[in-house]
């Protein structure tokens, strides 16, 4: 059972004025086929960091990336731009956040859904493609999709918006899809909606899923598997269930701790833990968490390597035996 992406030893630099930004230091991590992984981490981790470097998009002041990301037999960080674009265009899909980053205002629906199909299906003609494009719309919960196919993007609603972004993803048939906080600006009812959509048309479809969230609680509803980042670290990782059940790192358990119920307190999304991130321009040894640890010991200050928790779940803690 070999996995889809292994992805090792990946780092990621960013120049800034302030100087260099250590936005990932030596992840490591296996996305299996056909698995739903969630990333989960404070703002700043490096969540976005991460599946951007997975589609070959970090942003042009990236001043050092090594480390590898195997994918298809392929390193993905030694392609060239255009083998790059056409593994976006066939074999990794991603949905944003903001749905308007990745519709264009001035075309038509019909128009965007039938160019991100060219690509993975060359050899169909643009009513075939649109055909294709209506079925996906209904699948996703578009009504009188042959319609909307001449509606512009400011027609529909926000959540809508993020439907036909899944939509126009999932026309590539791609092996791996992206999902970069897709509900965070969505509101808690057409979030859960969205979140049992992508559920149900992963058993559908045959890729896997990266889901990066905020919040635990999305995670374990959609997830088989999670990393949790801390500064540019995956700190743990492994299945949901043994996640939740034995989380080993002070930062997965503090996550926990934190995680408000939002039918609890609507709006609410953000985890708080006392004390912010370490500084990613100059990294401090050791532990990378011991600055806020409530359980830090004098073996903090060096750092800690993966440690094994329980079969494929891992925590870089040396408070695991
Ligand atoms: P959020 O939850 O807010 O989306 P994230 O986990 O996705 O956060 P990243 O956006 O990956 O975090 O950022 C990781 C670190 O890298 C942060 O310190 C961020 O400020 C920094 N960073 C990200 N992009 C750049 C850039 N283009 N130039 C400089 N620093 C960057
Ligand atoms: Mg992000």
């Amino acid at each position: 059972d070999t996995s889809l992406v292994e992805i090792r030893g990946l780092n990621v630099d960013f120049a800034t004025d302030n100087g260099t930004v250590h936005a990932l230091r030596d992840v490591s991590l296996s996305i299996g086929r056909h698995s739903v992984i969630g990333l989960v981490g404070e703002s700043g981790s490096g969540k976005s960091t991460l599946a951007l470097a997975l589609l070959g998009l970090l942003p042009d002041n990236t001043q050092r990336i090594s480390g590898e990301i195997a994918f298809g037999g392929k390193n993905l960080l030694a392609l060239d731009p255009g083998e790059l674009r056409r593994l976006r265009g066939t074999r990794i899909a991603m949905i944003f956040q903001d749905p308007m980053t990745a519709l264009n205002p001035v075309f038509t629906l019909g128009t965007q859904l039938v160019d991100a199909q060219r690509s993975r299906h060359p050899e169909l003609g643009r009513r075939e493609l649109l055909a294709r494009a209506a079925r996906m719309l209904a699948r996703v919960g578009i009504s009188d999709p042959e319609k909307r196919l001449w509606a512009y993007p400011h027609q529909f609603s926000g959540g809508m918006r993020q439907r036909v972004m899944i939509a126009m993803a999932l026309l590539c048939e791609p092996d791996i899809l992206i999902a970069d906080e897709p509900t965070t600006a969505l509101d808690v009812t057409i979030e859960a909606q969205i979140v049992r959509l992508l559920k149900e048309l992963h058993a559908e479809f045959h890729g896997s899923i990266v889901f990066v969230s905020h919040s635990l609680g999305l995670i374990s509803e959609i997830c088989d598997e999670v990393a949790v980042m801390y500064a540019g670290k995956i700190v743990e990782s492994g299945p949901v269930g043994s996640l939740f059940s034995r989380p080993s790192h002070p930062y997965t358990q503090a996550l926990l701790a934190c995680e408000i119920d939002p039918a609890d307190a609507p709006g609410e999304r953000l985890v708080t833990i006392p004390g912010g991130l370490p500084d990613l321009v100059n990294v401090p040894s050791g532990c990378i968490f011991a600055d806020r640890c409530p359980s830090r010991f004098a073996k903090c200050g060096e750092e800690p390597p993966p440690r094994p928790v329980a079969p494929g779940h891992a925590a870089a803690c040396w408070l695991v035996p």
